[in-house]
């Protein structure tokens, strides 16, 4: 008798998660040799892949490319309930995680990484994190793959933070009731950056923030759309010139609407 975990589907892929279950290791999924992995612990798996199950990050996680591993919060809670949150301590609104529950997934989410954070990242995402930006992105895809913690109600206990040297990072500045849209938005910026992802890699240099400016307008057919025309550079076939054109809008549109990215951009020159 074989079952499915001792026999090899293919050649180049191999099954790397360790579990507490034996039972899940016949239902492990199998990935790509060194495809990148996120794992996600959430009071709301089924919120997972959501969008990331779409359009190219979706075809990604298909192929192996990337593998996702939502780790439900629920069932390392106490008791009968499986209580994960209590009042916070010096009293006000709401709820917070506890920091036994948080920890008992941490570990459970340890299991078989390395524990360089450059490898693998662990992430909180929090309004009181440092921004996210692309320079996280590439950094993030740069790890062979990253645990990410979602907060709910008013958030986390800040000892288990501490304890187990979790990264705090901010979608922006406001306030999400929960931490997996964030997870999503930041994952699906990090996955389009892993090798193999995007058809054409290029697009991945030329577009917003790449070089520290925001991208030139884009347009397509028709040529002529409600009596407006596409900037007769752009249909000129003169390669040179377009790119010059689209290097000075990048410019202006950097410069008028973002003078914090303008003003980098000049100090790095
Ligand atoms: N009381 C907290 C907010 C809690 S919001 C505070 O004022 O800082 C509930 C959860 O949503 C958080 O634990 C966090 O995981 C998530 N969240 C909310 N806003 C976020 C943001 N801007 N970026 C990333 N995660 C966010």
């Amino acid at each position: 008798m074989s079952d499915a975990a001792d026999t090899p589907k293919s050649h180049g892929r191999l099954s790397i998660r360790a579990s507490l279950k034996p039972r899940d290791l016949m239902e492990e999924p199998r990935l790509v040799k060194g495809a990148f992995v996120a794992k996600v612990i959430t009071l709301f798996p089924d919120a997972f892949p959501g969008t990331l199950g779409l359009s190219l990050t979706g075809k990604a996680l298909d192929l192996g490319l990337w593998h996702l591993d939502p780790i439900d919060l629920r069932p390392f809670g106490e008791g009968k309930h499986r209580n994960v949150d209590d009042t916070p301590a010096g009293g006000g609104a709401g709820m917070v995680l506890r920091p036994d529950v948080v920890d008992a997934a941490l570990r459970h989410a340890r299991e078989g990484t390395p524990v360089d954070r450059a490898r693998w990242p662990v992430v909180y995402l929090s309004p009181r994190g440092a921004p996210f930006t692309q320079a996280t992105a590439r950094r993030f895809a740069a790890a062979e793959g990253i645990t990410l913690l979602c907060g709910r109600f008013e958030g986390v206990d800040q000892r288990v933070l501490d304890h187990h040297r979790v990264e705090e990072v901010s979608l922006g500045d406001f306030v999400l009731t929960g931490g997996e849209i964030a997870a999503q938005a930041m994952l699906d910026a990090t996955i389009r950056l892993l090798p193999g992802v995007l058809g054409n890699a290029a697009s991945t240099e030329e577009e917003s923030f790449s070089d520290g400016l925001l991208e030139h307008p884009q347009y397509t057919r028709p040529a002529v759309w409600e009596g407006l025309e596409i900037p007769a550079v752009l249909q000129s076939g003169n390669h040179a010139e377009i790119a010059k054109w689209r290097r000075a809008e990048a410019e202006a549109l950097t410069r008028a609407r973002r003078p914090d990215l303008w003003e980098a951009h000049q100090r790095r020159k």
